[in-house]
């Protein structure tokens, strides 16, 4: 299946690109070149829709597979920050690192050297003018000290329950088994198989 992904995160492709090795994933950037999508939604599933119906609409070809993906990180005891504002939460041209340091910053302030977290990811899928949507979580702590540098945004401080070490400091392969993005892809999936 040749499946376009309305993302230009270069975490987010490669993670796709190894959980659909049988599939061939490109992503919008190498067919449309940059197109900077607005975002204004107010929920994960809106972001994700917004993103997926852009690009869908801009390749004008309606048995094409669009996916997008608008994940982020909540923490509750940051009155649920970043959330969807996780890719400029330090800011509109933030880097992952500029975020991932606010976000250390700010359990700082509050004293917590760690608290409870969770990841989210909404897939959109726009196909022959219809839009899907699915989503996944993954559970478990912050810490306030970033550690390894496996992963991408903010999983050098991200501990998975039942791990005692950070995404950081894991394998790709062992957040492939449990992440937010592939248990929202093992549902995108069976949307897939009614194309
Ligand atoms: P989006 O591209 O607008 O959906 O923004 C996603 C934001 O959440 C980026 O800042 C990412 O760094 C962060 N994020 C989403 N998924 C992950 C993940 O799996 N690991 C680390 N950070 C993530």
């Amino acid at each position: 299946m040749k499946i376009v992904l309305a993302t230009s995160n270069k975490g987010k492709i490669s993670e796709f690109k190894k959980m659909m090795p049988n599939d061939e994933v490109i992503a919008f950037t190498e067919l449309l070149g940059d197109i900077d999508i607005i975002e204004d939604g107010i929920s994960f599933k809106e972001n994700a829709i917004i993103k997926a119906k852009t690009i869908y609409e801009k390749l004008q070809d309606e048995n094409i597979i669009v996916i997008s993906d608008d994940s982020g990180i909540t923490v509750p005891k940051l009155n649920n920050e970043p959330g969807i504002y996780s890719a400029r939460y330090a800011g509109i041209d933030a880097s992952d690192k500029d975020n991932l340091n606010k976000l250390i910053n700010e359990l700082n302030k509050k004293n917590l050297t760690q608290t409870p977290a969770y990841y989210t990811a909404c897939i959109a899928i726009a196909h022959k003018n219809e839009i899907y949507t699915v989503h996944g979580w993954m559970h478990g702590k912050v810490i306030n000290e970033a550690k390894g540098d496996e992963g991408f945004g903010y999983d050098p401080i991200f501990v998975p329950s039942g791990f005692d070490n950070t995404l950081g400091e894991l394998s790709g392969e062992i957040k492939k088994k449990f992440s937010h993005r592939s248990k929202a892809l093992e549902l995108a999936k069976k949307v897939l198989a009614q194309f």
